[in-house]
């Protein structure tokens, strides 16, 4: 339904619930390098918010469901999660949102974008490997947004790197001050649990029963009861470490750790079950609720009493049966109620979201209801784009998702000519979705686009989806560039400099100069060449 009149706010506004609603929330993302944990992780922690009755639930059920969307036959088929999902459980009076990244190599767009949905991030380490190149990249975009971080070291039943070491190199390499929670009594073999900082506690460790909440056993500092438990020397070793650990870091300042400068750091082993309920425990006290949001409107507090949220994620086809598109809606601001009117900020258009849902992991509800924080999946009828503001009461428009400079380019040929139509509305499709960015020779004969991409398996995923959806068989053939970047002033200000080398000039979808270089190196040379030309990386927001 479209209509032109201002939707007005619910009459039967209640502050007092909006307010209890948001600050019992928790939201967050886990960011983390393949294999570091994440899938063992959240599951331990779903585990505690009762929301699977036994760990190993996440995966097994993803294995019985075999009518899932042809989409998540390639999940299937390569053994990984390609698609980002929510997970709300509560636990412990709170209402906690897990933003569920594609915990893949090939990462997408989509991983970044759902970090701009995050409140908070959980980075996940392996003790045994430290910083690993997906994570440093996902930390730069939370930097970017200064999300606090919570930094969880995996892995302590497992001989791993001095524990002292993996936070220097933490605070040296990503210039993120640490504070760490609990700190690791001997690992491998040797792991006997963690000292708790605050309370001066021992936790020991014990593996918990497969599938069963683990509750640590604490002894408290004269318990007689510790060098029985824990051999003298790894005990000593302990608290020298943490002590000089003490003695260097700074105080636990909450503010600073919402400024995403400081972090609190916690030494675990999500398999064993060891230190999750700790570390959910801390978190929650820790990190910080639904916060205000920029917009051109200044900073949107989330008790506004109207509703306010934009578009994340785009997915098409995650139900078979009625070929649907989804848009992710992050809630920031007032009560979501079903079959609310709402305006869309970009369209002007007001728009009725009858059948707003709920989603948990692959499963979907319909809700009544949501608050800041949460985040509600809406049958998409081609209206929204990613970055979209849905607004009630007076305009507001949230700043947008930026693109992310693409690094992989390749040509995507239609081998059938016949096919055409199909073709094109696919790929316009699914550009538009933001399954892929998609850029264009200036040679008007050549019709062909190029897929620009941050990670290998969006070109993949657009192979297989052209195919599925479209009926159309492609073929790509990969480009030997790694750098774009976009023209300020447009093609006026590139005809101004007159012939440029090393590097090929192609146009976007909004017929936008491009530019695509081999390397970081032709780049520079070109800046050197041409200062007055000013380059960005990422596509402006149109
Ligand atoms: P993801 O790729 O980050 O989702 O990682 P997974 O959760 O799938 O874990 C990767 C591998 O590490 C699996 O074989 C897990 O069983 C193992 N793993 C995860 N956490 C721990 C841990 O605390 N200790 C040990 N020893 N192995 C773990």
């Amino acid at each position: 339904m479209v209509t032109s009149s201002s939707p007005a706010p619910a009459p039967d506004f209640d502050a007092a619930a909006l307010a209890a609603a948001v600050s019992r929330r928790r939201n967050f993302a886990i960011i983390s390098h393949p294999d570091a944990g994440k899938t063992t992780l959240t599951e331990k922690l779903l585990l505690y918010g009762g929301a699977i009755q036994q760990a190993g639930a996440v995966k097994a059920k993803g294995e019985q469901r075999k009518v899932t969307s042809d989409w998540m036959e390639l999940e299937k088929q390569r053994g990984i999660s390609i698609t980002s999902t929510v997970l709300q459980f509560d636990y412990a009076g709170s209402t906690i949102n897990l933003l569920d990244t594609p915990g893949h190599q090939d990462f997408s767009e989509d991983t970044y974008r759902t970090l701009a949905a995050a409140d908070n991030a959980v980075m996940l380490v392996d003790a045994a490997k430290g910083l690993e190149p997906q994570t440093r990249k996902l930390f730069e975009v939370c930097r970017m947004r200064r999300i606090p971080i919570f930094t969880f070291i995996n892995k302590m039943d497992r001989p791993g790197r001095d524990p002292l070491e993996l936070v220097d190199e933490i605070e040296q390499e990503l210039g993120l001050a640490c504070w760490p929670v609990n700190w690791p009594i001997g690992s491998g073999d040797r792991f006997r649990g963690v000292i708790d900082r605050r309370s001066q506690d021992l936790l020991l460790f014990e593996r918990a029963e497969r599938g069963r909440q683990s509750l640590e056993r604490r002894l408290a500092p004269g318990d007689p009861d510790r060098q029985e438990r824990v051999e003298a020397e790894l005990l000593e070793l302990a608290v020298e470490e943490l002590e000089l650990v003490e003695g260097a870091g700074a105080a636990l300042d909450l503010e600073r750790v919402h400024a995403g400068e400081l972090s609190p750091v916690f030494f675990g082993s999500a398999m064993t079950n060891f230190g999750v309920r700790p570390f959910l425990d801390a978190f929650l006290e820790l990190a910080q609720p639904p916060v205000a949001r920029e917009s051109d409107q200044g900073p949107v507090d989330p008790l506004r009493p109207e509703f306010s949220g934009f578009v994340f994620k785009l997915q098409a086809n995650m139900d078979p049966r009625h070929r649907d598109r989804v848009a992710f809606v992050r809630v920031c601001s007032g009560r979501f109620e079903k079959d609310m009117n709402v305006r869309h900020a970009r369209s002007g258009r007001t728009i009725r979201l009858s059948r707003p849902q709920k989603l948990f992991g692959q499963d979907r509800e319909v809700v009544d209801d949501a608050y800041p924080g949460d985040v509600i999946g809406l049958n998409n009828p081609g209206m929204f784009a990613i970055g979209d503001t849905l607004y009630t009461g007076s305009r507001v428009e949230y700043e947008g998702i930026p693109c992310f400079s693409p690094e992989i380019f390749a040509w995507l040929r239609n081998p059938n000519p016949s096919a055409f139509k199909s073709f094109r509305k696919g790929v316009n499709e699914l550009r538009e979705e933001g399954a892929v960015q998609v850029l264009y020779d200036t040679d008007p004969s050549k019709r062909d686009p190029i897929l620009a991409a941050v990670g290998q398996l969006q070109l993949e995923v657009v192979q297989y989806r052209l195919e599925n959806e479209y009926g159309v068989t492609s073929r790509l053939e990969p480009l030997d560039f790694n750098v774009a970047r976009w023209v300020s002033g447009g093609w006026p200000a590139l005809d101004s400099v007159g012939r440029l080398f090393n590097c090929k000039t192609v146009r976007d979808a909004w017929d936008r100069p491009v530019l695509l270089f081999r390397n970081d190196w032709n780049l520079h040379q070109l800046q050197e060449d041409h200062p007055a030309l000013e380059l960005h990386g990422v596509a402006p927001v149109v």
